[in-house]
Parts: structure tokens; C-alpha cells; sequence
């Protein structure tokens, strides 16, 4: 690989590449790169086609810049940026690519000064970056979703995840805003080290256990990506897929403590409100900022329905007793005016049966809102 910017060598490394529509959707909105230098998966979500625009807008951006390497990890940084700008733009000037986005995870060379050949890592959104070291596969990127959001707060676990109704909602994707914040690792080249990424196409389908056993059975990177593919699709295919495998064939001997994968991390920490964004729909009709590390948006956002449906509930209740009051005295006023209606009208209106009702909806209505406001841990 050449290019008049690049001063480093291109290091030993194989790679694989696979991806498919899967077998519910029709069409494929996942794109991939993988050269020697730049490695990339971008699971692109926006209506009519929108999603497919900006993902190949972020690969195509990225692989004009980072093919032959990084100098450092603000260029890389610097290359996301501009891919999300690319698409931002794209979306606010075509009615039909409104509110497409595209999430990304990718993997550069970075220059060797005087330590070795270094990798930078870089994510937005719920895709994936894994590293498979001594047999043991390690994620390495953390997702921009509301399920992790949920994990890392304790309130689901990683399986009770893998199953959220909620799991296709990203916080974090290119194109959606005028500006985006990239989180970013930095990390030795490994000898015998293993790089997947991937779209949440197969980590939905596929658990890491699983993908761990197809990695160490196919030495070949071609085939371990199809093989991945494959697997995704028996077990379901309900989302595109896409996966990208690179062996490090030099670099640092492996440390003696496989636990230690020596990566430098370096999140972009910003403001804890982020956007929910619809990973099959796009940022349009999901235009509320959420702040969700200390609350859950389920159980901010519903508690103000429940508060609208109890007032209601009460109104037409007390609507209701009103009625039948006046109904009541009207008849006796126009009755035969006897004794028996006025103990009539007294009698009913003490057993009148919305007021009943009243009580008995607001009961109803109490239990839901503790189970949704405190999932649990
Ligand atoms: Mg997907």
C-alpha cells in the first residue's frame, strides 16, 4: 500500500470478510471495508434505502482516508468526523435520506515509534469490536445502545439484553447529528491475535460463547467470517450481517497473562443525554433527547401517560356521579312525589357504582407504575 502521507510499513495481517441480507430483510444495509491498513463495519438504519446511503457514505469516506493507515488517533478521529458530516449533510439535503444514520466500528494501523505497531479502535453505535487472544474472545468496544445503557446500570443483565424489546434502540450513530463523539482504543499488535467486528446482526443471533467455538475451528479468516454468517442465519437471520475477521500475523509476542489485552482507552465522555434512535427506522420519530445513566426513559416517559389516563379516569368518574345525581333528583322532582322516591334518590346515591369504579381503577392503575418504574436489578 502507498500513499504519499504514509511513512509506516504494512504489517503481516490476514483477513476475511462476509456479509449477507439475512433472511427476513430484502434488502442489505451493512457495508464493510477491509484493506491491509482499515478494517470497518458500518450497519446503516434509515426508511426507504437511507440507511444503505449512509453506510456506504461511511465507508467510502473512511477508505479514502484511513487506506493506507492513520499517523495518529486524532487523524482516524478526524476521518469519523467527517464521514458524519458527509452523511449529516446528505440526509438534510435529500427528503428521502432524512434522518438516516449509520452506526461504525473500526480498526487502523497506527505508526510504530520505538514501541511496536499499534492498532487504534474506534465506535459509534452498537456494532462490534472483538479480540480473540489464547482462545478466549474479549469485546472490546462498548455499545451506544439503551439495552448497555440498562446492563451497565445495573438494571438487566447481558442475556435479559439479548432479548430487550428494546435492543434495537441506538444512542449514538453517524449522521444524525451535526457532530458526533467517537470513542477510541489504542492497543498493540499482537502475534496470533484475532480482530472481529461486526454488525449487531450476528451478536443477536450468535452469543459470544458460540462465536468464540467458530472462531477456534477455522483457522482460515475467510472462513471463520462465513462460517459466522452462516450460524447467524441458522439461528434466525432476522437482521443484516456482517463480519470481518483479521489475524495479526506479527507483531508483540503475547503477554503471559492472556487476561491482559494492554488496551488504552480513550472514551469520548460527554453530557449524559444522548438521542434513542431506531437502528431500522433512523432518527425520524425518535426526536427526544433521553437522559438515561440514572433513569431509565421507561420509567420517565410512561409515568406521565398514567398520569394523564388516571386523570381522566377520575373525570369521567366524577362525571359520571354528577349525572346520575341530577338524573335522579330530576326524576323525583317530576315523579309522583311520594315518600319512596326521596328514599330512592338517597339510597342510590350512596351506592351510586362509579364511585366504586373510581376506586377500584385507581387501584388498578397503581401496581404498573412501581413494576415499570423500578425494572429491578
Ligand atoms: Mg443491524
Amino acid at each position: 500500500m502507498t500513499n504519499e502521507t504514509t511513512v509506516h510499513p504494512t504489517p503481516a495481517l490476514a483477513w476475511g470478510a462476509a456479509t449477507d441480507a439475512g433472511r427476513v430483510r430484502t434488502g442489505n444495509e451493512d457495508a464493510f471495508v477491509a484493506q491491509s491498513m482499515f478494517f470497518g463495519v458500518a450497519d446503516g438504519m434509515g426508511g426507504h434505502q437511507a440507511g444503505e446511503v449512509a453506510s456506504e457514505i461511511a465507508a467510502t469516506t473512511l477508505r479514502d482516508r484511513l487506506s493506507a493507515g492513520a499517523g495518529s488517533v486524532d487523524v482516524a478521529v478526524a476521518a469519523v468526523v467527517e464521514a458524519n458530516a458527509a452523511i449529516f449533510q446528505g440526509a438534510h439535503n435529500n427528503l428521502d435520506q432524512r434522518g438516516m444514520g449509520t452506526t461504525l466500528t473500526a480498526m487502523v494501523v497506527l505508526p510504530d515509534q520505538g514501541s511496536g505497531t499499534r492498532l487504534a479502535v474506534l465506535n459509534v453505535g452498537d456494532s462490534r469490536t472483538y479480540v480473540m487472544r489464547n482462545g478466549r474472545l474479549r469485546r472490546v468496544t462498548l455499545d451506544h445502545s439503551y439495552v448497555q445503557e440498562l446492563v451497565s446500570t445495573g438494571h438487566i443483565t447481558e442475556q435479559e439484553a439479548r432479548h430487550h424489546p428494546r435492543r434495537n434502540i441506538v444512542t449514538r450513530a453517524l449522521g444524525i447529528e451535526p457532530s458526533v463523539r467517537v470513542d477510541t482504543w489504542v492497543m498493540p499488535l499482537v502475534r496470533g491475535d484475532r480482530y472481529v467486528l461486526c454488525s449487531d446482526g450476528l451478536v443477536d443471533e450468535v452469543d459470544d460463547d458460540e462465536i468464540a467455538a467458530v472462531l477456534a475451528v477455522h483457522p482460515s479468516p475467510q472462513s471463520a467470517a462465513e462460517e459466522l454468517v452462516a450460524v447467524a442465519n441458522r439461528n434466525g437471520g432476522h437482521d443484516n450481517v456482517t463480519v470481518v475477521v483479521v489475524d495479526s500475523l506479527e507483531g508483540d509476542a503475547p503477554p503471559p497473562d492472556s487476561a491482559d489485552l494492554a488496551v488504552d482507552l480513550a472514551w469520548d465522555e460527554g453530557p449524559p443525554v444522548e438521542r434513542l434512535i431506531d437502528a431500522e427506522a433512523g432518527a425520524v420519530g425518535a426526536e427526544m433527547p433521553v437522559a438515561i445513566p440514572d433513569q431509565p426513559a421507561p420509567a420517565v416517559l410512561p409515568s406521565r401517560g398514567r398520569f394523564t389516563m388516571g386523570t381522566l379516569m377520575f373525570t369521567i368518574a366524577l362525571a359520571a356521579i354528577v349525572a346520575l345525581t341530577l338524573t335522579l333528583v330530576l326524576v323525583v322532582r317530576h315523579g309522583s312525589g311520594n315518600t319512596p322516591a326521596a328514599t330512592s334518590t338517597s339510597t342510590t346515591i350512596t351506592s351510586v357504582e362509579p364511585t366504586t369504579t373510581l376506586s377500584t381503577t385507581t387501584t388498578a392503575t397503581s401496581p404498573p407504575t412501581s413494576t415499570t418504574a423500578n425494572p429491578g436489578p
